[in-house]
């Protein structure tokens, strides 16, 4: 369990669900972790449990749609291990209302933090990545604007179809530098914010739609980040991996 031994990674959003997922599997395989959260006592769990499991990280409680946090983030990851070897942007929120409910307010906030929020984190993290061997930048993206929609998500839609547009752009410019830039697109992972967030009603039905019979685990997203982070995807940049247990496969009801 040693594929990331020696790098330096941030996570953000890692304080619950996916993002937890992935900084608990990258501090397993050697990485040193920065766990970036709002949530402070979420993100003093989620590095407690990487210690306590032998792995090495710190918390960082910041929000990434806002510029000085984030700038801040690469000053206390460098000042903490030296380098930053791996950025996984993954922080996120998912707050659903209908397009004629929609508030402005509301359109800026999804967009501030699933959009911007990438942005901000990878402009502050980027010079230290230039420096490293074998750079990565991910990117939690999701079936969701990509490849499907659903209604009261359209904020969120739009976000995530920039995300990939931004994925595919970055990967352009930054090759230079042997940064590779991918993502991952989720399909329905039980997470504390698909519970909070969109309730149980919604679930049920997402689980009905699913091929392979169940919700997605926190881990199946942060197994294919590690693939990406890792030696072997060295030559793999600008793609996204669609991680959904075949949900975006059917053609109708009829074909499930
Ligand atoms: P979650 O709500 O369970 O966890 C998200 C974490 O991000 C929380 O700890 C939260 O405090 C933190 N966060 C929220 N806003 C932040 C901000 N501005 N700055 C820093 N941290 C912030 O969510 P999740 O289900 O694990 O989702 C993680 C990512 O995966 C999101 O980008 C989401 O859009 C994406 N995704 C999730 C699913 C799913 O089914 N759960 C599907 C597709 C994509």
């Amino acid at each position: 369990m040693s594929r990331l031994r020696d790098k330096v990674a941030v996570i953000t959003g890692a304080g619950m669900g996916i993002g937890r997922a992935i900084a608990e599997i990258f501090g397993a395989e050697g990485a040193k972790i920065v766990v970036v959260d709002l949530d402070q006592n979420a993100g003093n769990q989620t590095t407690d449990e990487i210690s306590q499991a032998g792995g090495t990280a710190r918390f960082f409680p910041g929000d990434v749609s806002q510029q000085l946090d984030m700038e801040e983030m690469a000053r206390f990851t460098t000042d903490a291990f030296g380098q930053i070897d791996i950025l996984c942007a993954n922080a996120g929120i998912f707050p659903e209302v209908s397009l004629e409910e929609m508030r402005e307010a509301d359109w800026d906030q999804v967009l501030d933090v699933n959009l911007k929020g990438v942005f901000l984190s990878v402009k502050a993290c980027l010079p230290h990545l230039k420096r490293r061997p074998s750079p990565r930048i991910l990117v939690t993206s999701s079936i969701t604007g990509n490849r499907t929609g659903i209604s009261g998500l359209t904020h969120y839609a739009a976000s995530k179809a920039g995300i990939n547009g931004f994925i595919r752009t970055a990967a352009m410019e930054l090759a230079e530098y042997g940064i590779t830039v991918n993502g991952v697109e989720p399909g329905n992972i039980l997470t504390e914010g698909m519970e909070i967030q969109l309730g149980q009603d919604y679930i049920d039905a997402q689980a009905e739609a699913i091929p392979m019979g169940r919700m997605g685990d926190p881990k199946d997203i942060a197994h294919a980040m590690l693939f990406l982070a890792s030696d072997e995807a060295d030559y793999i940049t600008g793609q996204t991996i669609v991680v959904d247990g075949g949900q975006i496969l059917p053609e109708s009801k009829f074909a499930l």
